[in-house]
């Protein structure tokens, strides 16, 4: 039976790691939305073009094989990212992309262009994806959507983490300023805002370890709480 998992979300709310290890459990496809559009942003600052340029930096994109590589394809951890076979993994988790790209992902001929690579991904599969418009745009029959929060300020400890994984160091009160900004630029954008939809299961991550909500997932994939309407 084909199932499809949409996680919604702002930035930080351990969407990605959350939906990996889901995936894994539940052996689906896991789509990591996100890294599309960091990519496209990397690619954006690779090629000297404008972030605001929607429609040059789609025509690039379209001349690019932008790759997923699967979590059980890699050796495990994060989910690896290629751009006609070079490997952009560490380079768009970096400052500079993260920093640039709700800039690119306001562009509509870019949200094209991703949209329609995400759609072709998940047909016929079952998958998990996460982003920002995965219940409301991508896949609006999704047969479960989550929508992923936690407090800002949990999510810049969780992102101060990151980055020092990635041997970058920022400040706290920095981290936290480019999240609220990030969620501000993605909840208010014209082209497919960050919102919950309207059949969405909220789940709050503020104190609960990641194997609690990938559990508490599970139970409502098990249990068909999906909220769809004809559930
Ligand atoms: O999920 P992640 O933080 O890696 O996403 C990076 C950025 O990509 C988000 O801040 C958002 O601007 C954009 N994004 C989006 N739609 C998605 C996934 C990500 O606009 N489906």
């Amino acid at each position: 039976m084909k199932i499809t998992i949409a996680i919604d979300g702002p930035a930080g709310a351990g969407k990605s790691t959350v939906a990996k290890i889901l995936a894994d459990k539940l052996g689906l496809l896991y789509i990591d939305t996100g890294a599309m559009y960091r990519a496209a942003t990397w690619l954006a600052l690779q090629e000297h073009i404008n972030l605001e340029d929607g429609e040059s930096l789609a025509e690039a994109l379209c001349h690019k094989d932008l790759r997923l590589e699967s979590p059980e394809e890699s050796a495990g951890g994060r989910i690896r990212v290629f751009l006609n076979d070079h490997e952009i993994t560490d380079a768009i988790r970096g400052k500079e992309v993260s920093d640039r790209v709700s800039t690119v992902a306001a562009q509509k001929m870019v949200r094209k262009v991703l949209v329609e690579q995400q759609r072709k991904l998940a047909r016929g599969r079952s998958a998990v994806l996460d982003g920002r418009d995965i219940g409301t745009v991508v896949l609006p029959d999704a047969d479960l959507k989550i929508f992923l929060t936690a407090s800002a300020e949990e999510r810049a400890r969780r992102r101060v983490k990151d980055l020092e994984g990635l041997g970058e160091k920022e400040s706290y009160d920095d981290v936290l300023r480019a999240i609220i900004e990030r969620d501000k630029q993605d909840s208010t954008r014209q082209e497919a805002p960050l919102v919950k939809a309207a059949d969405a299961v909220e789940v709050d991550t503020d104190g609960l370890t990641i194997e609690e909500v990938v559990n508490k997932i599970a139970d409502l994939c098990k249990n068909g709480k999906g909220g769809r309407k004809d559930q």
